[in-house]
C-alpha cells in the first residue's frame, strides 16, 4: 500500500517506540546560539530580518527536496499535538523528514525506506530507467545530470525540470525577499551579491552571484542557494538548498591576519630539509571567522556544520579561489555540549583544569592554515612533476588531515615562541589537543579525520608523550610532547614531499589502530551528546 494512504491518519502511522525517539533526540543537545549584534548597523539588522524570512522558505523548500510527502507529514504531526507526539515532531524537524540521519536513514515514522535519490527523482525510478532516458534524449543529457534540475515522470517519460520551474512558488518569494534586502543594505558588496543571487533563484544560473560572494567585505556573511549534492545518494548530482546567515567576527579575523603575516616563516620552520619546502603556494583559500545568526535547509538537518568551503563551481574557484568560513559560535556550542563532557570523563586532573575554548579554537584555525603549508606540487626522484594528491591517491586525505592537526600544534608553538600567541597557553594547548582527540575517534577511525587522529594518538603513546596515569585517566608528558609532535610532523611531511604511496600505506597500517586504551575511553562516552540542536533567539532581536 502506498505510504501516503497510511499517512492520512496520524493514528494509523507506524511509529518507532517512544523510548527510541527520545533517545535519538537526546543525542542532540539543545543550545541557544548567541551572537553579539552591537556592532551591526540598524540597516544590516533589517537585512538579516528579511533574510530570516527567506531562509524559513529555504527550510520548507529543502524539506520538499528530501521527500515530496514531508510537508503533509509535518502538518499532520503539528495538528495532532500531544506530549508524545512532540518528540516525534522534534526529531522530524532535526532530521528534516521521518528518517534517522544518524542511523543510515532508518525510518522512525512509517515503514517506507528513504529513496536513494531523495525527492529529486520519482521515488520508484531505477538507474536503468534514468540511463535509458538519457540515451534516448542525448540533447537533454546535460539537463538530466544538472545540479539544478529535478527529474519528473510526465506521460510515462522522465523529464528534467529546472529548479526555478519545479519550485517556482518558493523561489519567486525568496528572490523578492533578497531584492528587498539588497535595497536596504549600505554594504555595496552585499548589495551586489544579494541582487545577483535574487536573479539566480529565477534562472538557476549562479555563476555571477558566486563570483560576487567571494568579494563580500562587510559585517555580514550570507550564503543562500542550492549547494551540496550529498542529499542525492543515487547520483550526487542534485544540489540541496541551504542558508547560513552570519556576522563576521572581526576579532578572530584580525588574529588570522596577524598569523598570515608569518606564513613564509612557518614554511621555513617546517622540520624537513629546505629542498622540500614550498614558498610559493600562496593563500588560495582565504579564511573568514563568523557567528551564525540563523541557518536553514540542508545544513540544518542532522549534524551541524562548523566550517564550509565554497563555492563548488570550479569556474569560480579557478578565477577567484574559494573561501573557507568557520562558524565560531557553533564551534563553541559543540565545545560546551559535546566536548567538555568527554574531557570530564577521560582526562586527568591537571590537563582537565587547563582545557579552554580559546586553545581549542585557535588549533582549529591553525589546522586550516596548515593545510596551506608544506609540499603540494612535487618533483619525484626520476625528475617527473606531479602533486601530493595524485601520488597518495585514496590515502591522501588521511595523511593530509593528520598533517594539518600536527602542524596546527607545531605552528601554534612557533607563534607562541614568536610572541604572536600567549606563551602562557602552551600547557592549555596540549591539554585541549589531547582532550579533543576522542571526539573524532568516537565517530570512527576509517574516515579521514578520525583516522588521522588515531595515528596521532598511537604515535604519541608509542613515544611516551601521551599515557594513562595511575587513576586510569589520560595525560601527557610535558618534556616528550613537543619532540613527538616535531618527529610526527617530519614523518608526514616527508611522505608528502616524496609522494611516497607505500610509505603512507605502511604508516597508516601501523598507526591507525583502535587500541584497548582508545576503545576503553570511547566506551565511557556513550552518554555524551553526538551533536547540538541550535535554537536561534537572536532572530527575535532583529
Ligand atoms: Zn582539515
Amino acid at each position: 500500500m502506498p505510504f501516503f494512504v497510511l499517512c492520512k491518519s496520524e493514528n494509523t502511522l507506524q511509529k518507532a517506540p517512544i523510548e527510541y525517539v527520545e533517545g535519538e533526540l537526546a543525542k542532540f543537545a539543545p543550545v541557544e546560539l548567541d551572537v553579539d549584534l552591537s556592532l551591526i548597523s540598524e540597516n544590516d539588522k533589517n537585512v538579516l530580518a528579511k533574510l530570516v524570512d527567506a531562509s524559513r522558505l529555504i527550510d520548507e523548500l529543502f524539506l520538499n527536496q528530501v521527500d515530496a510527502e514531508n510537508g503533509k507529514m509535518l502538518q499532520s504531526l503539528q495538528a495532532s499535538a500531544s506530549t508524545e507526539n512532540s518528540a516525534y515532531l522534534e526529531l522530524f524537524k532535526v532530521m528534516f523528514g521521518p528518517w534517522n540521519r544518524l542511523e543510515h536513514d532508518k525510518p522512525f515514522l512509517g515503514e517506507r525506506n528513504k529513496p536513494l535519490g531523495a525527492g529529486f527523482y520519482p521515488p520508484d525510478m531505477t538507474k536503468e530507467e534514468f540511463e535509458r532516458a538519457k540515451t534516448e534524449n542525448p540533447d537533454l543529457a546535460e539537463a538530466f545530470e544538472s545540479e539544478f534540475t529535478v527529474i519528473r515522470r510526465q506521460g510515462g517519460k522522465l523529464v528534467p525540470v529546472p529548479y526555478h520551474q519545479a519550485y517556482s512558488s518558493y523561489v519567486t518569494k525568496i528572490s523578492a525577499l533578497l531584492k528587498e534586502a539588497a535595497e536596504i543594505t549600505d554594504d555595496a558588496s552585499l548589495e551586489k551579491y544579494l541582487s545577483l543571487r535574487a536573479d539566480a533563484f529565477l534562472t538557476d544560473d549562479y555563476f555571477d552571484s558566486d563570483m560576487a560572494w567571494m568579494d563580500l567585505a562587510g559585517d555580514l556573511e550570507i550564503v543562500i542557494g542550492p549547494y551540496e549534492v550529498y542529499e542525492d545518494n543515487l547520483y550526487n548530482y542534485k544540489a540541496a538548498y541551504e542558508a547560513f546567515l552570519c556576522t563576521v567576527d572581526h576579532e578572530e579575523s584580525q588574529k588570522l591576519d596577524k598569523v598570515s603575516a608569518y606564513l613564509n616563516e612557518m614554511e621555513g620552520n617546517l622540520p624537513i630539509p629546505d629542498e622540500y619546502k614550498n614558498f610559493n603556494r600562496g593563500l588560495s583559500s582565504p579564511i573568514k571567522v563568523v557567528n551564525e545568526v540563523f541557518a536553514a535547509g540542508d545544513t540544518k538537518s542532522g549534524i551541524q556544520t562548523t566550517a564550509f568551503n565554497l563555492p563548488n563551481d570550479e569556474r569560480v574557484r579557478e578565477a577567484k579561489g574559494s573561501k573557507k568560513v568557520m562558524l565560531k559560535n557553533i564551534a563553541r556550542a559543540k565545545f560546551e555540549k559535546c566536548w567538555i563532557p568527554i574531557v570530564n570523563t577521560v582526562l586527568a586532573d591537571k590537563p582537565l583544569q587547563n582545557v579552554s575554548f580559546d586553545s581549542y579554537f585557535t588549533h582549529v584555525l591553525m589546522h586550516e592554515m596548515s593545510h596551506g603549508l608544506g609540499p603540494g606540487n612535487i618533483v619525484l626522484k626520476d625528475g617527473s612533476k606531479t602533486t601530493v594528491v595524485k601520488e597518495l591517491k585514496e590515502l591522501y586525505s588521511t595523511i593530509e588531515e593528520c598533517k594539518a592537526d600536527v602542524l596546527g600544534i607545531y605552528n601554534m608553538k612557533f607563534l607562541m615562541d614568536k610572541g604572536v600567541f600567549d606563551k602562557g597557553q602552551e600547557y592549555s594547548m596540549y591539554s585541549s589537543y589531547l582532550g579533543g582527540m576522542l571526539r573524532s575517534i568516537r565517530f570512527g577511525i576509517n574516515e579521514a579525520h578520525g583516522g588521522g587522529v588515531a595515528i596521532q594518538w598511537n604515535y604519541y603513546f608509542e613515544k611516551g608523550a601521551f599515557y594513562v596515569d595511575g587513576s586510569g585517566k589520560l595525560t601527557f608528558d610535558e618534556n616528550k610532547i613537543f619532540p613527538a609532535v616535531t618527529s610526527l610532523a617530519r614523518e608526514l611531511l616527508l611522505i608528502e614531499a616524496r609522494g611516497d604511496y607505500d610509505g603512507a600505506n605502511n604508516f597508516i597500517q601501523r598507526y591507525r589502530q583502535m587500541t584497548p586504551e582508545m576503545k576503553d575511553a570511547v566506551e565511557k562516552l556513550e552518554h555524551v551528546p553526538t551533536d547540538i540542536r541550535p535554537i536561534f533567539p537572536v532572530v527575535d532581536r532583529l
